[in-house]
């Protein structure tokens, strides 16, 4: 396992070291060549405590399965999934428990293409209805990258999408207990997405 035990394999370790883990990861998913993809049994998820090196915020689609996609072993990565990665208070309140309490360097904010949260807000903006339920709160929370992305926009979509991962990734900077770490830059909270057609991830800028 000497391809997956980097610096950053630890809670404590530097976030630059655990992102370049967590992309090795994703290039041997891409590769074919996944080092845990033969390894997901019963005995492999009782081998060891959990020492996660990151967190990953992702979507709920059903083909972006994120351990799968950095080609992670049980307890090296801690995810959380909404649709459209969207946050409320127990996601929050679960990131500031991984870094605070498990020491964890890097929060990784991970949108896709083709997102349907995403072409569900707006759908939802061109007709001008508000979803009912607690499907409102998604749509509204994705509401603002799709506005400032141009409904009318032709590329809508694919520009919403990564808006929307910036305007994730600048609310955790901000989080009360995650502004800190990131101010001393003991942790860093990075945005990616990921590519449904060649399964790699890539590391979107601030923007
Ligand atoms: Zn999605």
């Amino acid at each position: 396992m000497g391809a997956t035990s980097g610096q950053g394999r630890q809670a404590g370790g530097t976030p630059r070291a655990a992102m370049a883990d967590l992309l090795a990861g994703n290039r041997r998913f891409v590769s074919g060549q996944p080092v845990h993809g033969h390894d997901v049994t019963a005995a492999a998820a009782a081998s060891g405590d959990q020492q996660p090196y990151a967190v990953v915020l992702g979507c709920i689609d059903s083909r972006v399965p994120l351990e799968a996609i950095f080609d992670q072993t049980f307890g090296a990565i801690c995810v959380i999934r909404t649709g459209g990665h969207v946050l409320d208070r127990a996601v929050r309140g679960s990131i500031e428990y991984v870094v605070g309490q498990l020491g964890v360097p890097l929060v990784m904010v991970l949108g896709h293409e083709r997102c349907g949260a995403v072409q569900a807000t707006v759908e939802a903006l061109r007709i001008g209805q508000r979803p009912g339920g607690s499907l409102a709160h998604l749509v509204d929370e994705i509401a603002p990258a799709v506005t400032e992305a141009g409904i009318d926009d032709p590329a809508v979509l694919p520009l919403a999408i990564r808006r929307h991962v910036r305007r994730t990734v600048r609310t955790l900077r901000q989080d009360d207990l995650l502004a800190g770490p990131v101010a001393t830059g003991r942790v860093a909270v990075v945005g990616g997405l990921y590519d449904l057609a060649t399964g790699e991830v890539a590391l979107l800028d601030p923007g």
